[in-house]
């Protein structure tokens, strides 16, 4: 870990100015809770349904319906809540934000207005070695709108031939987190927003991808002088991963620069980014807030969670994704490697492999090359056929000389294909330690090889590679090389 997190008010010196200019990034992050019902109504809230399957009266506000708030969606609020360091309000309300669009069958959107359930918050994170307090303003309790595809060949609303409109998801629960505006460069927008999805999936409240909607994130880009005040905002929507993010978010800043230095008055406004050509254009005016005529919601009680109800969440709080990082990295590991452990979902295995003894590195070592790579591959989750003290076992006999790596690696691949226990498996790969056989092996390699084997003889140690290839290759992987480079040495010094 290194040191006190810097926030942006700290942030000092001009490596982070674009020709000169200052960039303030803040980002509104959508999340889908994967409650088993909608927001406010018994409704099931599913993926992929049937469109229109999932529709009740509440959900379209039709006349003498009234609406009730989900009480595990509270719950999950409190829990981002508390994962975030934000305050839980002991009283919050939900108002009504009124707008008219096909989507949304009852022309206003409920949500969280004056008081959201979680306030002041913030998170670390750590952009290239560096760590970065960004500020959470609020976390806000919603309901999300059904979905209009626009069937044409532009795929938008412009050129449509016409507009289908599902409301599966209408009602649907939503929390918006959005940040203060602290972030300066793309690369530490990326970095919260990873940081904010891997708090997300380790709560398990969400699917958590940006891929396919159920997290959507919205960045607002502007640039102004360093010591002025801040530029006019623009509010890039449709960014679907944490590339596309820093991607629209360099582009943004580029053209507002120029924009501006072209004499263009930037006005507020809404803009989508168009992942193939990498570009922002205009989508909407940014409405102002007095256009939606927020009013508490006449139907809603306030939400007044207790005090001993939040602390029982808390302690159903998971171990945050930082925390097991940071106690991977005090065990040696990098921070790339953790983060790929992390990511690969195989904290547990490893967590399992060092309680079995295993050297924390050595885990790690496996864990990020041929255990990702297998996982990659196959698809599979490799938690389902291996446990901590399986891959312990293997670790030890590659440790006491019995299995070189490559050998290793067959055994694993073995035990994951079933065929049999590691010890049942080890001596068929097991490494060649014989000198006599090894001897052998190596005089009909130097015989063969006679030009790679004068020029080590003449001091060129490089040319070992050339014997070394053609031994491993006689003996399938299995020679210990210690003992070959050793054996070699000897006869060709
Ligand atoms: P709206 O719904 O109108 O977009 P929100 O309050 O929900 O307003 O979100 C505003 C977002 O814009 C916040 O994340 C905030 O940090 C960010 N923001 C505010 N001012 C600026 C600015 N000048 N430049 C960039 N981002 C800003
Ligand atoms: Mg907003």
């Amino acid at each position: 870990m290194t040191g006190q997190p810097m926030t942006a008010d700290q942030m000092t010196g001009t490596d982070h100015l674009v020709d000169g200019w200052e960039v303030i990034i803040g980002l509104e992050v959508h999340i889908e809770l994967n409650t088993k019902t909608k927001m406010f109504s018994p409704t099931p809230n599913a993926f992929g349904a049937e469109p229109n399957t999932l529709v009740g009266a509440v959900d379209l506000a039709l006349p003498g319906t009234l609406p009730m708030v989900n009480h595990q969606a509270i719950a999950d609020a409190i829990k981002i809540g508390l994962a975030t360091n934000c305050a839980i309000s002991p009283t919050s309300h939900f108002s009504r934000k009124n707008y008219f669009y096909p989507d949304m069958p009852k022309n206003y959107q409920t949500s969280q207005y004056t008081v959201a359930i979680c306030e002041n918050g913030y998170l670390d994170v750590d952009v290239d070695g560096q760590m970065w307090r960004i500020g959470i303003e609020r976390i806000h309790m919603e309901e999300d709108t059904g979905k209009s595809t626009h069937v044409g060949e532009s795929g938008r609303i412009h050129g449509a031939e016409h507009s289908l409109l599902d409301y599966n998801r209408a009602g649907v629960p939503l929390l918006e987190c959005v940040s203060r505006p602290d972030m300066r460069t793309p690369a530490q927008a990326q970095a919260y927003l990873s940081a904010l999805r891997e708090i997300v999936a380790a709560l398990g409240i969400s699917d958590a991808r940006l891929e396919e909607g159920s997290m959507r994130c919205d960045a607002n880009v502007s640039v102004h002088k360093p010591g002025t005040p801040f530029g006019v905002r623009a509010e890039v929507k449709n960014l679907n991963s944490v590339r596309s993010l820093g991607r629209a978010i360099t582009f943004e800043i580029r053209r507002q620069i120029d924009a501006i230095e072209s004499g263009e008055t930037l006005v507020q406004e809404t803009r989508h980014f168009n992942e193939d050509t990498g570009k922002t254009s205009t989508m909407r005016r940014k409405e102002t807030l007095d256009d939606y005529r927020f009013f508490p919601c006449p139907d809603l009680p306030d939400i007044n969670p207790s005090t001993e109800w939040i602390e029982s969440i808390r302690e159903t709080l998971p171990e945050l994704p930082a925390v097991t990082r940071a106690r991977m990295m005090d065990q040696g590991i990098d921070a790339e490697a953790a983060g790929i452990i992390y990511s690969s979902g195989l904290t547990k295995l490893y967590d399992a492999a060092v309680a079995a003894q295993a050297n924390p590195s050595d885990v790690a070592k496996w864990l990020t090359n041929q255990v990702a790579a297998w996982q990659n591959e196959t698809g599979r989750d490799v938690n389902e056929l291996l446990d901590g003290t399986t891959l312990a076992e293997l670790l030890e006999l590659v440790t006491k000389g019995t299995l070189a790596t490559q050998g290793a690696h067959k055994v694993l691949l073995s035990y994951l294909a079933g065929e049999g226990s590691i010890a049942e498996l080890a001596p068929a790969h097991a490494q060649m330690s014989d000198t006599a056989e090894l001897e052998a092996i190596i005089d009909q390699v130097i015989a063969d090889n006679q030009d790679a084997a004068d020029k080590v003889r003449a001091g060129n140690p490089k040319a070992m590679g050339a014997l070394m290839g053609p031994i491993m290759k006689a003996t399938r992987g299995k020679a210990n090389p210690g003992l070959v480079n050793e054996l070699l040495r000897a006869k060709l010094s």
